[in-house]
């Protein structure tokens, strides 16, 4: 299903991280434009000055990359250098072109300057309200000669250049996602293209940026819908071919109101944070709003690319289910190879400051005793702390135990029985059989016995189960914790 000249894009508007709704319109444009081998573009849309920061688009392109939905025209990830034959991608360096296209329409009448006033555009729409009509502007300029505006620029007024709104029908969109839409051309009155101090409105530039930049298909937020309307009369007014749109679900959270920060994290840079695997967000958002036709919960993104068709984009709103999220997680990172799964939690392991052996078949054996209680990453630190070499402190919570006229007894024939054993790392078995003549050698048991052999490994009384932790702690490690406790204990 090859069909190479599919063009799709993401455009941002870059105020801040990237929403997970922000993250699934990308991953769509990008599983359909590698479904049919097309090209994937970026595209910035940063014409809101006061909003959109270079920061901004940097916080974006780096959440994208580390989802993997590498473009093949835009800005580059690590330059921003744009690469690409449909250039500038950013809209904020596309001026030039919006202004040459407000001038044809101008000269062609489809377009006037108009001079009203924040303060009459605002008691027009007072006034609309009153009346219970949509709150449409009524230009005294829409009919004004070109030349006689342009007597009045030339005093150095400034005015905005709307669309006329003429002829009164339907605009039928057919949506890839809703079915046909229909648009009566009386829902918008004349709107701005271009805003008095030069910049130009969203609307304008997307629906000449799509058109330039040959864009064919184009999944989009839900909240774009009715913006598609004055999109489509602009295509009819530059005679442009109209993209194909599809308008995807909205996005609720768990009490089913839309999405937002209320609802936890929301960027895709919280979840890298929080040790979320890109490619298990990437599985997550793709079935807010699109199934796979198996059924299929857990997918790659391969398979993802291999089944993705807009038919099955549904247009009813996705519920964000974070314990979903969290299971879809905890899938994709336990199948993960033992390697490649540690290459990913080393830099969690690093920064809580752990020493940890290099021996990778002890990193296997942690990996296998730990994975099935690792949800994300970042619960690689509470469950590694203890397999740490270096030093333990001792808790507070471990003092009682220390108190005990026993504990000494326990502790030394515990240290006693390390050193005695044959291996580097003991077995379950072996640890589990040192207990047991412990319990016979010192005489003690129950809480006796346990407690003060789990304060002299792990500096507490409570914690991760001994059987699973002793095995992967070095003897040496065992004795110099030993040695540690009994220090206290003199
Ligand atoms: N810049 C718009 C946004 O961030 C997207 C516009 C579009 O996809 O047409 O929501």
């Amino acid at each position: 299903m090859s069909d190479t000249t599919v063009r799709v894009r993401f455009a941002p508007s870059p105020t801040g991280y990237l929403h997970v709704g922000g993250a699934r319109t990308a991953l769509y444009n990008y599983l359909f434009a590698k479904r049919h081998g097309g090209k994937f573009i970026l595209r910035i849309e940063d014409t809101d000055e006061a909003r959109s920061t270079e920061e901004s688009m940097r916080m974006q392109i780096a959440d994208l990359k580390w989802l993997g939905l590498t473009w093949d025209e835009g800005p580059d990830p690590e330059t921003l250098i744009e690469v690409g034959p449909y250039g500038p991608y950013r809209q904020s360096q596309r001026q030039s072109i919006y202004k040459e296209h407000a001038d044809r329409l101008l000269a062609t009448g489809q377009a006037y300057y108009c001079f009203m006033t924040d303060a009459e555009i605002e008691v027009q729409r007072q006034q609309s309200m009153k009346d219970g009509r949509p709150p449409q502007v009524n230009s005294p300029y829409r009919d004004w000669p070109i030349e006689k505006a342009q007597e009045r620029l030339a005093t150095g007024e400034k005015a905005a250049i709307r669309y006329k709104v003429v002829e009164k029908k339907d605009y039928v969109l057919q949506d890839l996602v809703r079915g046909d839409v229909t648009f009566p051309s009386d829902m918008v009155g004349d709107f701005v293209m271009l805003r008095s101090s030069g910049m130009p409105v969203y609307n304008f530039c997307c629906a000449i940026d799509d058109a330039l930049m040959k864009i064919t298909h184009v999944f989009r937020a839900e909240e774009h819908l009715s913006n598609t309307l004055r999109q489509m009369m602009l295509y009819e007014a530059f005679n442009y071919e109209l993209p194909k749109f599809g308008h995807l679900s909205i996005i609720l959270g768990s009490d089913r109101q839309k999405l937002s920060k209320r609802h936890g994290a929301t960027s895709c840079h919280e979840y890298n944070l929080n040790g979320y695997l890109p490619e298990a967000l990437n599985n997550f958002i793709a079935l807010l709003g699109w199934s796979s036709p198996n059924a299929q919960e857990i997918i790659s993104m391969d398979e993802m690319i291999a089944q993705f068709s807009p038919d099955r984009l549904n247009a009813s709103p996705a519920v964000f289910d974070e314990t979903k999220l969290a299971w879809v997680n905890a899938t994709h990172l336990r199948a993960l190879p033992d390697e490649e799964l540690w290459r990913r939690i080393e830099p969690y392991l690093k920064e809580a400051g752990f020493k940890m052996p290099t021996d990778p078949a002890w990193r296997s054996r942690a990996l296998d005793t730990f994975k099935t209680s690792m949800n994300n990453l970042k619960d690689s630190v509470e469950l590694f702390r203890y397999v740490s070499e270096d030093a333990m402190p001792i808790g507070d919570d471990a003092k009682e135990i220390l108190g005990w006229p026993t504990t000494k007894t326990v502790v030394e024939a515990w240290k006693k029985g390390v050193e005695a054993s044959g291996t580097e790392f003991m077995t379950e078995e072996q640890f589990l059989k040192l207990q047991d003549s412990i319990k016979d050698s010192a005489g003690v048991k129950g809480k006796n016995l346990f407690q003060p052999i789990r304060v002299a490994i792990i500096g507490k009384p409570q914690g991760t189960e001994l059987k699973m932790l002793v095995p992967l702690l070095h003897k040496h490690t065992l004795i110099a914790r030993a040695d540690e406790v009994l220090r206290k204990l003199l």
